[in-house]
């Protein structure tokens, strides 16, 4: 059976609630999970018991009923016998909620609440016919537990329990790792996810490894634990619903990575040309040890198929180096560049790429730029630079690098032939055919509003560049860069750095799916940054 999408409402008014239920429906929930944490308030409260039976009668879709305590991470704080009584009355309803959750540790702290939660459920020895089953449930809000071992044991030791639920806060993605195994091995229908940013994998890839079910929030702000994801982005960016055993997994490896465009131009790609395979968010911390530790237990996991990842900043000098620490195949470019930004993971070969290089070749040639012999001036002495540095001086054209800290421009200038180095000051003048600003001048920026106001070329630089120059800026948010729209009021050809960007990711594209260039969707790419940046 595959997953189930559940959308969990944090109940205040009915009337919203039944709402927020349709709503659900309509996108495409299997369930929805009532939390009364505060429709009720422990024992006496007539009006919340009320308010409840008529939640789930009215409820547009099989319902879970958890009324969570503080002491889980909720915000009930009646008592335990007041919550238990009030799911018996349920349990006995014509048209009782589909599960209740009660949490573990409630269940084992005591013999008389077990008692009376088993006359409110399904289970093997049950005398009354009911249909209202048992989530056993146990939350960790810190990380991983650490009796986890024992707690499983125990869940396992009791047959109450039609499904068993683990949830705790995931401290890196190699904690989803564990919940598969967790999945993998057990002994009912389960629950397994990793909360926060870290956790995401385990959500989105519960179909693929047999999970019972999945929480996804109806909105951004509706949210009842840290890191769900709307109902929307899982059943259309991660494609949900395809997502079975044989499932590839692929992601982009960075920090941060929320926010990236990857996910939503990969996923829809795979969709068009029918791949099976899901790309995430692979949030990895800055530090070289965690991403060698993340990344050598992605590719050492034999249950994962994990296939391959884009990576970005911090970390694609990080993947040339443990490349050649793991012995990997290092393609040419990705060596020359000395930074990688593309992991490949086949059953008989790990390959590490560098299609920034790529990108630029293929943006230039889809301009019609043609650089042989012109003299081309790159602006920054980092990564994209390093990588543009590459792609024209195989084009043939006469290179030069300026750069803000002119000790980094000469290093550049020191690792490839030919590159001639401008201070800062110099920048591009009457002989320069091509300009490519590898700085991040220009770039939106959540913490600076003015950035997309600057431009790393004043008026007078751009004045003094011949009517045939071309401006090439690898920024692609904003789509049109201050730099861009200065040069083309002064009729000089533009490549925005979207170009650079949908190659570079085609690049990726065609290495992890074998597909031939000519098929791989980049209008589909271009089409989906433009409308989610515009
Ligand atoms: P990086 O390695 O950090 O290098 C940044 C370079 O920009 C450095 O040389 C730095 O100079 C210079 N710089 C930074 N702030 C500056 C400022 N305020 N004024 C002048 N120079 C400044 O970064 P990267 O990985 O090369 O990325 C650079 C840009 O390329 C990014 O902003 C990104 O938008 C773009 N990019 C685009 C794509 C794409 O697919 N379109 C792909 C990769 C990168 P110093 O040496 O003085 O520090």
């Amino acid at each position: 059976m595959s997953s189930l999408l559940c959308v969990p409402i944090m109940v205040d008014e009915v009337h919203e609630a039944l709402a927020a239920a349709d709503a659900a429906r309509s996108l495409g929930a299997d369930l929805v999970e009532f939390r009364i944490d505060t429709l009720f308030q422990g024992e006496g409260d007539d009006l919340g018991i009320d308010a409840t039976v008529r939640l789930v009668e009215q409820s547009p879709l099989p319902c879970i009923v958890t009324c969570r305590p503080t002491w889980e991470g909720g915000l009930y704080d009646g008592d335990d016998a007041a919550r238990i009584a009030l799911f018996e009355r349920l349990g006995a309803m014509d048209r009782p909620p589909r599960y209740i959750d009660v949490e573990h540790q409630a269940f084992t702290r005591s013999a008389n609440l077990r008692q009376k939660v088993r006359l409110a459920v399904q289970h093997p020895d049950q005398v009354r016919d009911l249909s209202t089953s048992l989530i056993l449930s146990h939350h960790d809000f810190d990380g991983r537990p650490t009796s986890l071992n024992r707690t499983l044991a125990d869940m396992r030791e009791d047959d109450t329990a039609a499904v068993t639920k683990l949830a705790w806060s995931a401290r890196s993605l190699r904690d989803n790792l564990e919940l598969f195994e967790l999945l993998e091995d057990r002994d009912r229908p389960t629950i397994a996810l990793g909360m926060g940013r870290f956790g995401l994998m385990s959500r989105v890839l519960a179909p693929k490894f047999g999970g019972f079910l999945t929480f996804a929030s109806l909105l951004d702000t509706t949210t009842t634990a840290p890191g769900q994801p709307t109902i929307r982005d899982l059943l259309t960016v991660y494609r949900f619903r395809s997502i079975r055993p044989s499932t590839r997994v692929y992601g982009v490896i960075g920090w941060p990575v929320e926010h990236s465009m990857s996910p939503r131009i990969h996923n829809a790609g795979f969709e068009l040309v029918d791949h099976d395979g899901v790309y995430l968010p692979m949030p990895v911390p800055p530090e070289w040890e965690h991403f060698k530790a993340t990344v050598l237990a992605l590719v050492d996991d034999p249950r994962l198929d994990f296939a391959g990842a884009s990576v970005t900043i911090p970390h694609k000098a990080h993947l040339l180096r443990l490349a050649r620490e793991e012995g990997w195949t290092i393609e040419s470019e990705a060596d020359r560049v000395g930074a990688a930004n593309t992991l490949i993971v086949s059953p008989d070969d790990i390959r590490v790429a560098n299609s920034d290089v790529y990108g630029i070749r293929l943006a230039l040639r889809h301009a019609d730029v043609d650089v042989d012999g012109r003299r081309a001036v790159i602006l920054g002495a980092g990564g994209a630079a390093r990588a543009a540095a590459v792609a024209l001086l195989d084009l043939g054209a006469k290179v030069a690098v300026c750069n803000r800290t002119l000790e980094n421009a000469k290093a550049l200038a020191g690792d490839f032939d030919g590159v001639e180095v401008l201070p800062w000051e110099d920048r591009p003048g009457s002989e320069t055919q091509l300009v490519i600003n590898s700085t991040p001048v220009g770039m939106s920026s959540a913490d600076d509003e003015a950035a997309t106001a600057a431009s790393p070329l004043e008026p007078a630089h751009l004045d003094a560049l011949p009517p045939t120059c071309t401006v090439f800026d690898t920024i692609y948010n904003p789509l049109e860069t201050r730099l861009l729209r200065d040069a083309g009021a002064r009729g000089l050809t533009t490549i925005p750095g979207l170009a650079m960007f949908v190659h570079q990711a085609a690049g990726q594209f065609e290495a992890w799916t074998g597909i031939a260039p000519e098929r791989t969707p980049t209008a589909l790419f271009e089409r989906i940054v433009s409308e989610t940046l515009a």
